[in-house]
Order: structure tokens, then sequence, then C-alpha cells
């Protein structure tokens, strides 16, 4: 444990760990329907590319990435597309587990290029937090310059052991997952953050570590204390570097990713294999078989909660993700998706409502366990009294959501749900003021398509006199002159408008995964239009030049 830093306050609350990393991770029985939800991740919802009644294998792309933050989604059973949704697609499976794997790939040789292509290809998110689409994060090389991958294995949430297995039995190829991931960014470090209290998943890395690795790998074991899995406060423990306000881990030259995530790239790169399952954690005191599944993505929580054991006159309610971070779900009839980490079947006595909030006592425990090192007890008045503008000087936009103020307020005042409706009633006003910019956004779009369309007109009618001129004998030279170095300076100037367009469009994805992108999509399309309308008219000018310049 030496050698590792220190972030402002956090809290110890009740592990209840043990419930679901006693047994092994094993599969869930294959489902005989899944319903699979079109928006599964952070952004754009992908677009269905099937109907009903088609056949289709485990593997095969039924929805497909529409615009820039989305990603591919796949089937996650064999067998019938019987119902395409606004929101979802539901298949009927055949019990067949038929699979269609895309060719395997060395990563070691493999160009970089190729490797973004089959992480965009493969629909894999971010497995441990908001879902941001994986090959989006890897581009991040274009943009900053990463020293150090951190393994993000902490698992500070109470109740959630998934990356405590998917260590423990598959170490090796989370590891191999890394080198992929700080091959396509650049990294030469790679860091493993863990908490003391999974010694299991502790020994498998150390064993997998004593394999030989091309790159230096780090394992760090850290105190157990919640939030230590939040990416700003382990990239303080591990590497004391402050990621700054309203910025992101790579501004500080890193890049993490959880253990999930890095064995899906590597299932992706060298099996194959798209994103259709992930390890969910089943726990809770009113299920009789926790522990931790593979589980087809679109399987109905219900059926999976019957399987594990449920008791349901015990049942109070659920709870997706962990107790500190996670909601609970209104009906057991919702399936699962790339995002749902952890079940938690609870009875009453084991996480009752809360007591009835009473008056701020001004105690000050709120403000000693924030790991932002912000002051809730203030926020919270300005949130109750809608006062925006105190709310953005006293930083609203950096509280992580961790709930550790209200979990130590001897008030019982729900300050985290006061500043998710403060934060949501203030996107929603940005929305607003940005309706009217979205407008002119739309109608440059339009503007942009226009020109677009012209400029593949163009090309297409002096492709035909080319044709015309090349079968005449006495070939009639272009009178006008070509602007060849205008042309290639606006290209070039598209192009940048479109680097920055996507810049933009991943930085406030990331940054703040619940904000609307619409606008920001607008923007890119406009830049790409523009772009496609330039390099048409480049390829023109060069095609004319040559002909009028050959004999
Ligand atoms: S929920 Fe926000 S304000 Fe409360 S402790 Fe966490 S980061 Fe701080
Ligand atoms: S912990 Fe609760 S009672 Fe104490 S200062 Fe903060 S909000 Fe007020």
């Amino acid at each position: 444990m030496s050698n590792v830093y220190d972030f402002p306050g956090g809290i110890y609350p009740p592990e209840r760990k043990q419930r679901s990393n006693q047994s092994a991770l094993i599969q869930a029985p294959l489902p005989g329907r899944v319903i699979l939800t079109l928006q599964q991740h952070s952004g754009q919802p992908a677009t269905p590319c099937v109907a009903p009644g088609d056949e289709v294998k485990v593997g095969s792309v039924i929805a497909k990435r529409e615009g820039m933050i989305c990603s591919d989604l796949h089937a996650s059973i064999s067998g019938t597309v019987s119902e395409v949704g606004t929101t979802q697609i539901t298949i009927d499976g055949d019990g067949q587990d038929n699979w269609e794997r895309l060719p395997s790939l060395d990563w070691q040789r493999a160009e970089p290029s190729a490797l973004l292509e089959r992480l965009n290809e493969s629909g894999i998110v971010g497995l441990g937090g908001a879902g941001f689409p994986t090959h989006i994060k890897a581009r991040v090389v274009e943009r900053h310059a990463i020293h150090t991958l951190v393994i993000n294995a902490a698992e500070c949430e109470p109740y959630i052991t998934a990356d405590d297995l998917t260590l423990r039995h598959h170490a090796n190829e989370v590891l191999e997952g890394a080198q992929i991931v700080a091959k396509l960014c650049g990294a030469q470090h790679i860091m493993i953050g863990i908490e003391d209290n999974k010694p299991d998943a502790i020994k498998a890395l150390k064993h997998a570590l004593s394999n030989y690795q091309p790159i230096n790998i780090e394992l760090k074991v850290i105190p157990t204390r919640y939030p230590s899995g939040g990416e700003r406060q382990l990239i303080k423990r591990l590497l004391n570097l402050d990621v700054p306000s309203g910025g992101l881990p790579a501004d500080v030259g890193v890049l993490c990713h959880n253990p999930g995530t890095l064995l899906a790239i590597l299932h992706a790169v060298r099996d194959g294999q798209p994103l259709v399952s992930r390890v969910v954690t089943l726990t809770g005191e009113a299920i009789t078989q926790p522990g931790n599944r593979w589980v087809r993505l679109g399987t109905s929580v219900r059926e999976l909660l019957e399987q594990a054991g449920l008791n349901t006159p015990e049942l109070h309610q659920v709870i997706q993700g962990g107790p500190m971070m996670g909601s609970p779900l209104l009906t057991l009839d919702t399936p699962v998706t790339k995002l749902t980490n952890c079940l938690i079947a609870a009875t009453l006595n084991e996480l009752p409502p809360p007591p009835a909030e009473s008056p701020c006592i001004r105690c000050g425990e709120c403000e000693s366990v924030c790991p932002v090192a912000l002051l809730p007890q203030q926020l919270h008045w300005y949130a109750r009294a809608q006062d925006d503008a105190k709310l953005e000087r006293y930083h609203l936009f950096d509280c992580i959501e961790c709930g550790a103020c209200s979990y130590v307020c001897p008030s019982h005042i729900p300050l985290v749900v006061d500043y998710r409706e403060a934060k949501s009633r203030i996107r929603l006003q940005r929305i607003e003021a940005v309706k009217a910019e979205h407008a002119k956004h739309r109608f440059e779009f339009r503007q942009a398509r226009l020109a677009r369309e012209e400029a593949e007109k163009q090309a297409r009618k002096q492709a035909r006199q080319a044709q015309q001129r090349r079968s005449s004998t006495s070939a009639a030279a272009s009178s006008e002159k070509v602007d060849l170095r205008g042309l290639r300076i606006a290209h070039a100037a598209a192009k940048a408008s479109v680097k920055k367009a996507e810049k933009t469009l991943a930085r406030v994805a990331q940054e703040d995964p619940k904000q609307s992108l619409d606008d920001l999509e607008m923007q890119l399309a406009t830049a790409q239009e523009n772009l496609k309308a330039a390099e048409l008219q480049l390829a023109q000018a060069r095609e004319q030049q040559s002909s009028e310049e050959s004999p």
C-alpha cells in the first residue's frame, strides 16, 4: 500500500460484498426471449436495421450507430425478430445459440485503424459507469498525449462484486485487453488500482503479472474507502494528479477503463465477439442464490432474479447499480442493458426507507466527507432556492453524485436528490436557450447538404464531359482556370472544422453524459457535409487540371 496518495473526504459504508463474492462466476441460462433497448449508452439511441420476421444469430447487427456518440447493437440470442419498436427490439430465441462472429485480429500486428474499427463495430461501451462508447474514448490520442492507462478495479460501492469476479476468473485476459488499449492510446504505463477488500482478485492479478507483459504494468492496492473508484479520486490516489474542474482524465494524460470493458475489448479483437453479454452481480437478502453471472443483454430482470431464488413476499425493492449511486427499478419487467452491473433484491430490513427529513443543523458532516471538496450544505440551500448563479459558483456540476453527503447527514436530507433535480433543471434551461441556436444550425445543415448535392451533380456532369472529351479527337480545353490552391485550403479548413466539431462533441459527452447532444451532432453533420462538398470540388478540379494537361 506504499506510495498511494489521498483524496479528501470519503466514507466507510457496510460493504456487504460477501453475499455475492463467495461463489464462482457462472453463465446465466440462455433466455428464451430478449428485449434490447436502443438506448444502451450515453449519446444517441441506435437505429434499427432489422424488421419483424428477420432471422438473426448471436452477434448479428440489429441496430446501427446513429451520430458520433452512439454504438451498434447486436442480437444477444439467435432466433427471430418479433417486434421492432421505437425504443426496443424483441427477439424470440430458437434455443440454438448460433453465432455470427467477426474475423479474429492479431492486436500486436493489426493497424490502430483496424483495432478502432473493431471497437466501433463490436458495440462496446464503458461497462463501469455512464456507458461512453469505447471507440470514441480510444480516439482520445487524437487530442491528448496519454502516458498512463488506469485499470479501475477499485469497485468501491457496497454490494457490487462484478469486477472482483471478472478479475478472479479472467485476470490474464483483462491485462491483455489493457495492452490493446495502451497500444491504441500510446500509454507506456498501465496502473491497476484495486481496493484491499478483494484479496482473491489481487492474488489472481499478481499471478497474471508474473507472466511476460510487453508493457510495464504496476499493481497498486489501495485502502478501502468509498468512493475510491471515482475516476478523479482514483487518479489522485494512484498518481497524485488533479483532474481540473470541468476537465477529463485525458487532460492530465490518463485514460481509465474498468476490467469488464477491457475483457470485452479483448473478446472483440481476439475472438471477433461483439458485446452481447456482461457480468451482473445478483445480490440482496431477497434472493437465495446470490453471485455473479454472465448474462445475455436483454434478459428480463424478473427472470434473472427468479433463477437466483427470488423470495417475492420478502422483496421490498430492486436497485439497479449500488445502494449509493444506483436507482430503484419501477418494474421487474425490464431488460438487462450494457449498463446493468448489479441488481440488489433487498428486503425491507436490509434497505429500509430513510427517516423523515429534518432541518439542517449546520453540523458540517457533509462537507467533511465530500471527495470533491464541495460545500454540500450550501449547494443544498441554493438548489432548493433555485439560485442557479450560486449553484454554478459553488461548482454543482463537479458533484459526482456519490451520495457520501446524504449518507452522513444526521438530518436525513436527501442532498443528492436535490443536486440531481437542480442539474436536470439547469440542463433543461440550457436546452431551451440553445433551441434558437439549434434552428440556425438546422438551416446551416440544410445549406451544407444542398451544397454537397450540387457538388455531386457537378462531379457527375464533369465526369460525363471528360468521357466525351476522351472520345472526341478535338478536345476543347476548358476556359475556366482551376483554383487548385484555393480549393486545397478550403478542403483543409473543412477537415479542421470536422475535427473541431468531433472534439467538442466527445468532450461534452464525456464530461456530462446526461446532456442533450442533438445540437452538437447537428453541427458535426454540417461540418461533415461541408467536407464532402470540399472533397468533391477538389477532386473535380484535379481531374479537370489533369485532363487539360494531358495531350
Ligand atoms: S454527492 Fe456530490 S456534494 Fe455530496 S459528497 Fe458526493 S460529490 Fe460531494
Ligand atoms: S450534514 Fe446535513 S445537517 Fe449537517 S450540515 Fe450537512 S446538510 Fe446540514
